[in-house]
């Protein structure tokens, strides 16, 4: 039997939801599912207003607008991250500066962040590496003392904390994935969280095609019209159907996962103890993840290589992540690095992502590691 790299999964009332939201006769945007995703975020996570969105994509194209960026506005972020950072802002014409990543968590090294601050600088971007937190204390208070947003990319972090608050949640704005191969997931979907009174109005408007048609359902309005820029950033009801069964078993969901991953690392323990892998860090104090990743880190590129090829023959499919921005094609046509990029390099050719989504069993963690131990074993001294 194959163990693919993710595999969607149903938890529970996903289709009698979906039946349901047939039944009542609302499959357009905002219906009660999707009304009730809506508080369920802003209850648990505690932002001041949270839409779903058809994908975090969308949302962090949505934060973009809310930003009101000019075209040469610069937009500090990571380049060890998904393309999607750095496509939102770029849309707008701005320019992503590029800042290397934290050895221990792969994370926007705050510490490198102040001296790539320009007088264009606008937004710094935090992205939450595997659902565990930026130094978000540090990147808040250089954004006070420069006049800069914050947009958290927590695509990959639903849950998980900072010093007691959930990510997403601490920024002017947040974006949430519900891609099948986050934790929680909806097929496509997202979340725009905005936690900064000031943004809510305009991103409702922006949602919705650039109209004031939410103001006018809640009766604010006595018509809608065209009032902004905006764009279809809203997605079905049948989304928030599926979705809504998700985020009750979210915790469930996580905690899940978690098992996997101490499954993971209590059977990888002496390889890394023996120095022929690396397992990722325990989460820094003072913050929690919610299990989103399982990766090892090799020795170089080619071992990498050999142990994909290695698991691949006995049917595990392992990936790896990210081909940096700053290197890539688009990534030097719009953006620039600023200082060196040792750590992103270096981690972008030895990372491997392992099997992890919610049906992922016991015996098939266990035929993992010891297809992995066999790699190491088997390798002449
Ligand atoms: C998954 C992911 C995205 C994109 O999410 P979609 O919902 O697929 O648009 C963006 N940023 C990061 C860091 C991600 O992991």
């Amino acid at each position: 039997m194959k163990i693919p790299f993710n595999k969607p999964f149903i938890i529970g009332a996903e289709l009698r939801n979906i039946r349901q939201a047939v039944r009542e006769g609302h499959l357009s945007g905002d219906g009660p599912y999707t009304r009730r995703c809506h508080r369920w975020l802003e209850e648990h996570l505690g932002a001041k207003r949270a839409l779903l969105t058809h994908s975090c994509t969308a949302a962090l194209e949505m934060a973009a607008i809310l930003c009101d960026l000019k075209p040469g506005d610069e937009v500090i972020m990571p380049s060890f991250t998904f393309v999607s950072t750095a496509n939102a802002f770029v849309l707008r014409g701005a320019v992503p500066v590029f800042v290397d990543v934290r050895d221990d968590t792969f994370n926007l090294d705050e510490r490198r962040v102040g001296a790539a601050v320009t007088p264009k600088t606008k937004v710094i971007v935090p992205v939450h590496y595997a659902g565990v937190a930026c130094e978000m204390d540090a990147l808040m208070a250089l954004a006070r003392s420069r006049g800069l947003l914050v947009v958290e990319d927590a695509a990959q972090g639903l849950l998980a904390e900072y010093r007691g608050r959930k990510l997403g949640a601490i920024g002017h704005l947040g974006c949430l994935s519900f891609h099948e191969t986050k934790n929680v997931i909806s097929g496509e979907g997202g979340a725009l969280l905005v936690n900064d009174e000031r943004f809510v109005a305009r991103a409702e408007v922006i949602r919705e095609k650039g109209t004031n048609r939410v103001q006018f359902f809640r009766g604010e309005v006595d018509k809608y019209s065209w009032v902004d820029i905006g764009s279809s950033y809203l997605p079905s009801e049948l989304v928030g159907a599926f979705l809504w069964a998700q985020l009750e078993q979210a915790q469930a969901i996580n905690a899940k996962r978690a098992g996997q991953c101490a499954a993971y690392r209590k059977g990888l323990a002496q390889l890394a103890a023996r120095g022929d892998l690396a397992l990722p860090q325990p989460a820094p104090a003072g913050t929690t993840g919610n299990a989103h990743m399982f990766y090892v880190l090799l020795k170089d590129r080619a071992t990498r290589a050999r142990l994909i090829s290695h698991l691949s023959k006995r049917g595990i499919h392992a990936v790896f992540h990210y081909v940096p921005l700053h290197s890539s094609p688009a990534g030097r046509r719009y953006g620039r690095a600023a200082g060196p990029m040792t750590v992103t390099d270096s981690v972008s050719e030895r990372l491997l992502r392992l099997p992890l989504y919610y049906e992922l069993g016991k015996p098939q963690v266990a035929r993992i590691v010891a297809a992995i131990t066999v790699f190491f074993e088997g390798r002449p001294a």
